[in-house]
């Protein structure tokens, strides 16, 4: 008996968006996900795409778990492949549900007939086979509206395929195929969201790190780098750049007014983020804020922050609770690494009475006590990079 995947992308996710590139970049990130488990064919029809493994050795099971986290997949299911015959659906789902069906309550069976000229139509393959189903399961029930297994049997265009369960998948366009975003990634708990969001709408990723070594300890940035592995599982590789960011905080702290610390240094982050974007070609900045969480995240100082930018800045997460912030940072296995107590650069020198409500008139004065130019060339020289490759 052969088990294959097979992983649908629905008619959904492809409005206003060409088809075939599409699909072209979801199978290569396929590939690249699955490339270690051993060599499978993937081949791709009726908005749905086969991946065959070639081997004894190529594990499906683990592919299948890798392929959740893939975006722009709907659903996905490992399934029996068989002939289009009755007999052999029969037989078929016999042999490849025997575990589920017996350790289960109730089922039902479900048939879509993609090939219309299959004799039986998807009515009597269901009363059928779940007849033949209940006598050889003889204390299974049958439940339509709450079934603990729904049988699926599809009949497709060269084979049929059987399967017990659909898979949620990870939703959202495959990345790669909106262009690039960089990411401001701390080692706090919002900004690997934030990264997480937008890859899910088909972004690819890159990070910046700022540190401000020795305030902040090499732990800290390991931390943040743990952070990039982590979410490389959903956003593929991901080029981290590390920006050391001392100088910069300590001519801040010489020369500027406390109140205004936090904001201008926001500001500095910002544009040496954009340096880093025009040699990477990326289109737009992505942080992790949410109104009001700190002061420097009121709508004043936002409108502060990005009176530097010149390229949009994506905050997926502004109108977003902690709470909520936190349940998918538990979901995609941040939360553990993001709360490890190490210092970020935006705790060192924090004024005790940070302005909540700036004005940027305000704010451009206090940073024009001190040309920072020279040192934004030095920071954006001197950042490392250094990139992290999807597991595969
Ligand atoms: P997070 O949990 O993401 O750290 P936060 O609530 O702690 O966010 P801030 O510390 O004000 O908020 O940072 C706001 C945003 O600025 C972060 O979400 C992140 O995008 C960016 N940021 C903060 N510190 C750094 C850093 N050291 N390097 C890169 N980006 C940073
Ligand atoms: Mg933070």
């Amino acid at each position: 008996m052969q088990e294959i995947i097979l992983v649908k992308y629905g008619e959904m996710a492809l409005k206003g968006l060409n088809k075939s590139t599409f699909e072209n970049v979801l199978v290569k990130n396929i590939k690249r996900r699955i490339k270690s488990l051993g060599r499978f064919e993937i081949t791709r029809a009726q908005s749905t795409i086969y991946i065959k493994p070639l081997e004894d050795c190529a594990d499906v099971n683990e592919a299948a778990e890798r392929l959740k986290k893939v975006f722009g997949i709907a659903a996905l299911c490992k399934a029996a492949v068989c002939e289009k015959t009755f007999d052999s659906i029969k037989d078929t789902a016999l042999d490849y549900l025997s575990d589920c069906l017996s350790y289960a309550k109730t089922f039902k069976v479900t048939a879509k007939r993609a090939d219309k000229s299959f004799p039986m139509k998807s009515p009597e393959i269901c009363r059928e086979l779940g007849g033949i189903l209940l006598s050889e399961f003889s204390h299974l029930k049958v439940d339509v509206n709450n079934p603990e297994i729904t049988v699926t049997v599809e009949i497709r265009d060269t084979n049929a395929y059987i399967h017990a369960e659909n898979i949620k998948g990870a939703g959202g366009l495959p990345v790669g195929t909106s262009g690039k975003a960089m990411l401001l990634l701390s080692g706090g708990i919002d900004s690997p969201v934030a990264g997480y969001m937008l890859a899910k709408r088909g972004v690819h990723i890159s990070a910046v790190h700022y540190v401000s070594p020795p305030y902040t300890s090499e732990r800290a940035r390991l931390k943040v780098e743990q952070l990039c592995e982590k979410l490389t599982g959903y956003c593929g590789s991901i080029a981290f750049f590390c920006v050391p960011f001392t100088e910069i905080q300590e001519e801040i702290r010489n020369n500027c007014p406390e109140e205004f610390f936090t904001i201008i240094m926001r500001r500095l982050m910002m544009e040496i983020a954009q340096r880093i974007c025009e040699k990477e070609e990326c289109l737009a900045l992505v942080t992790g804020e949410s109104v009001g969480q700190v002061a420097s995240q009121t709508m004043n100082a936002i409108a502060c922050t990005d009176a530097v930018c010149k390229i949009p800045v994506f905050r997926p997460l502004i109108g977003m609770d902690k709470t909520e912030i936190i349940e998918i940072a538990r979901k995609i296995d941040t939360f553990d690494i993001s709360i490890q107590p190490f210092e970020d650069c935006c705790t060192v020198f924090t004024p005790r009475h940070p302005k909540v409500r700036p004005l940027l008139s305000d704010v451009e004065n206090a940073q024009n006590n001190f040309d920072f130019s020279a040192l934004i060339d030095k920071a954006v020289s001197e950042t490392e990079m250094k990139i992290f490759y999807v597991e595969s």
